[in-house]
């Protein structure tokens, strides 16, 4: 048996005391066709009575740690031939330690004993509508709308600022802008719109005005606006 096989044996066995004993001494045997050793062979191995030997190899196949091929009981002669199934699990790392459940990153040594389970994402069902960590940023919608939501935020946050006319200007500018005009959240990007708006507000000093007075003000702008053009 190669090293390597009789490894995996001394790592990955189930079996205890005498019963690996009475396994490694099969794999000692063990060739390309199987082992042939005696029970009195294997008995001696383990330091066992020739039926706790036999009792050893019942286990051994119930642990599915052998294989054994009983010869008829004519051939008396004949022992019967056994072959190691023993081969190191998935979860082995591989390495001459045999290390099982961590990762081959973890120092000889130390403590930590947790498992390395690799979390298992679902596959999803279908594909998502939207996927987070692909997204891309994007031209903004030519859909965008002010939202209740960002009404909302908006009267709370940005107070002085004329939404719908800001808004209106906030479209304009990244529609036309030619470059560098893509988003991941275009929402956010309002936000700081709006928010830097409420600053210059402030910084003016522009004293809080009734509706009239803003659509007023906000009139004489638009035809300023216009004037220019
Ligand atoms: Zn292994």
């Amino acid at each position: 048996m190669s090293i390597e096989a009789m490894s995996a044996v001394l790592h990955h066995s189930q079996a205890g005391g005498s019963t690996k004993l009475v396994l490694i001494g099969i794999a000692n045997h063990q060739g390309d066709a199987g082992a042939w050793p005696a029970i009195s062979t294997l008995a001696r191995y383990a330091n066992v009575s020739e039926r706790q030997a036999q009792r050893a190899i019942r286990q051994l196949e119930e642990l599915g740690e052998i294989k054994v091929d009983y010869q008829a009981p004519e051939m008396l002669k004949r022992t019967n031939r056994y072959w190691v199934t023993v081969r190191c699990p998935k979860e082995c790392d591989g390495t001459t330690q045999h290390r099982v459940g961590v990762t081959s990153m973890t120092r000889k040594g130390d403590t930590d004993d947790t498992p390395r389970v690799t979390p298992m994402t679902p596959e999803p069902l279908s594909e998502p509508t939207e996927k987070p960590m692909l997204q891309k940023p994007t031209r903004i919608p030519e859909t965008f709308v002010i939202t209740d939501d960002m009404r909302h935020w908006a009267k709370e946050t940005v107070p002085d600022v004329q939404i719908d006319f800001e808004t209106e200007s906030f479209i304009d500018y990244w529609s036309a802008k030619p470059n560098h005009a893509t988003k991941l959240d275009w929402v956010k990007t309002w936000q700081v719109w709006m928010r830097e708006n409420q600053k210059r507000q402030t910084r003016r000093g522009v004293p809080k005005s009734s509706r009239s007075e803003r659509n007023l003000e906000l009139l004489k702008k638009i035809a300023a606006e216009e004037g220019k053009q």
